[in-house]
């Protein structure tokens, strides 16, 4: 493990040493609840693998971990009859809002019209 993949919080979540809702898990990637729901059952979407962000992505990688994004959005929908649609949404680089420099992907249920705007 190298000392980035040590002190990274989601390679933390991960790796279990910090407690997460999952939504979605396999070999390759993971999906839990955001620990500051923009609205309920927000959920991220990380690569297992320690990815910073976009930049960083193969062509490989892209295939492998992004196919995942209808995955995790078809289950959350199925499991709220009351989710009529998603935001998806990345902040890709400090200077577009990123904070945690393990790429992710927020999948944000909107329910209706007046749900907060993240
Ligand atoms: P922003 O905070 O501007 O959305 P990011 O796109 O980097 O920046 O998103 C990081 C996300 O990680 C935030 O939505 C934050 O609430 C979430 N987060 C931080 N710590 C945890 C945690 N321990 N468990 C789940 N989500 C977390």
């Amino acid at each position: 493990m190298t000392e980035l993949e040590k002190d990274c919080l989601f390679c933390k979540i991960i790796r279990g040493e910090i407690p997460s809702y999952t939504v979605f898990e396999n070999d390759d990637v993971k999906a839990f609840l955001d620990i500051s729901q923009v609205t309920k059952g927000h959920t991220l979407i990380i690569p297992k693998k320690h990815l910073i962000n976009f930049f960083d992505y193969s062509q490989e990688d892209a295939a492998r971990f992004l196919q995942y994004i209808p995955v995790v959005a078809q289950a959350i929908k199925k499991s709220d009859p009351t989710i009529k649609g998603l935001n998806v949404e990345v902040n890709n680089g400090e200077i577009a809002g990123q904070v945690v420099m393990h790429s992710h992907i927020h999948l944000i249920p909107r329910r209706s019209e007046n749900d907060p705007i993240s």
